[in-house]
């Protein structure tokens, strides 16, 4: 599809470009340009095109205002050496789009197309891609239900965005392990819920587990399978691994309540590249308790595009703290080989990498 081009009429000033890439932060700024792709029910995919960053103009009827049908996708292209600029496992993101696409009922989008939206606009807006050690432009495909009708059914207009967001370090500075708070008071998902869709509600609803866990102190919030006792299940934003002392990988199975995370099959794959044993599976939380206690879970650590890897130090579950190691040897070695890979400085073997 061709995508026209309306470049942004006062964009933004190179100094002042030079001010945020200095200290982009996460999710704070956003680049000149988005790129949009209209659907309605009668004729597709149409109207392709690249327009000024701004407001959109949404009728207060807009299906997705009240129902919340909408879906969106997270990524992150890095600067090369060689002056490209690529993402990581683009297509990926394409499909899983597709798959929250049909758990929500909005029309998928080709995946073709998909790549081609970021393609565009990260050509379009390129001088945002920062440079510096971790730092990448964060990208946000999104997909709502445009359609002014109060009816509670799948909308018939809909629009398809992609906006960049260049990005620091996700928890700011060095890299510290997390503590996270055992939410008991809520749940994220559920089976047959949307848990493995990524869909705004599932966050919406995680917002105040993540004031919960705030007020204790935490960064991050664990779910619990509401089905298995003490069943752990993921983050609020990322997925979980631990890791034993004879060098297995242990993780929740996807079970369909869990967030699928591309950096989480990323992780089980260089695992098993350097023949270490990954099991996915249930895991409990007097699992991760007893295993740090006798010394055979030595390491545990969170995984997602924005954080890439992240040691867990500490989990708080009420009274009970299960404290880890800090930051293992396992965790910053594979933190260290996803990480070249992203941003270059290591061969990457399976072909994960993306020219935009
Ligand atoms: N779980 C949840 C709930 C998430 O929002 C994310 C971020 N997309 C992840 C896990 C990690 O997924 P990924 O590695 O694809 O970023």
């Amino acid at each position: 599809m061709t995508f026209h081009h309306t470049p942004h009429p006062s964009p933004t000033t190179a100094d002042r470009l030079q001010e945020i890439l200095a200290n982009p932060g996460f999710g704070a700024h956003f680049t000149d340009h988005t790129s949009v792709i209209d659907w309605t029910s009668e004729g597709g995919w149409g109207n392709a095109r690249v327009e000024p960053y701004g407001p959109i103009t949404l009728d207060p009827a807009a299906a997705v205002l009240h129902y919340a049908q909408e879906i969106f996708e997270g990524m992150k292209a890095y600067r090369h050496a060689d002056g490209g600029i690529y993402t990581f496992r683009p297509l990926e993101n394409a499909k899983r789009l597709n798959r929250s696409a049909v758990r929500m009922a909005l029309p998928e989008l080709p995946e073709g197309l998909f790549i081609e939206s970021l393609e565009e606009l990260v050509q379009t807006d390129k001088d945002w891609v920062p440079d510096g050690d971790g730092e990448a432009l964060y990208l946000r495909p999104f997909m709502f239900a445009s359609e002014a009708f109060l009816g509670v059914r799948a909308a018939r207009e809909v629009s398809y965005r992609v906006i960049a967001s260049p990005a620091g370090n996700y928890f700011g500075g060095e890299l510290k392990p997390v503590r996270i708070w055992v939410s008991r008071d809520y749940i994220r998902a559920a089976p047959g819920g949307t848990g493995a869709a990524k869909t705004g509600g599932n966050y919406a609803g995680s917002l105040a587990a993540q004031q919960q866990a705030t007020a204790k102190g935490c960064d991050q919030v664990l779910f619990l399978d509401p089905m298995r006792e003490n069943a752990i299940e993921e983050l609020g934003g990322m997925n979980v691994f631990l890791v034993t002392a004879d060098n297995t990988l242990i993780t929740p199975a996807l079970t369909g309540t869990i967030l699928e995370g591309i950096t989480r099959a990323s992780v089980i794959q260089l695992a098993k590249d350097r023949g270490m044993e990954v099991q996915e599976r249930l895991v409990t939380l007097e699992e991760w308790d007893a295993g740090i206690t006798d010394g055979s879970i030595t390491e545990a650590f969170a995984c997602g595009t924005a954080a890439v890897i992240t040691p867990i130090g500490e989990l708080l579950d009420g009274e009970r703290s299960i404290a880890s190691a800090g930051t293992g040897e396992v965790t910053l070695s594979i933190r260290e080989e996803l990480l070249g890979i992203q941003t270059g400085t290591v061969e990457d073997r399976h072909g994960w990498m993306h020219r935009l």
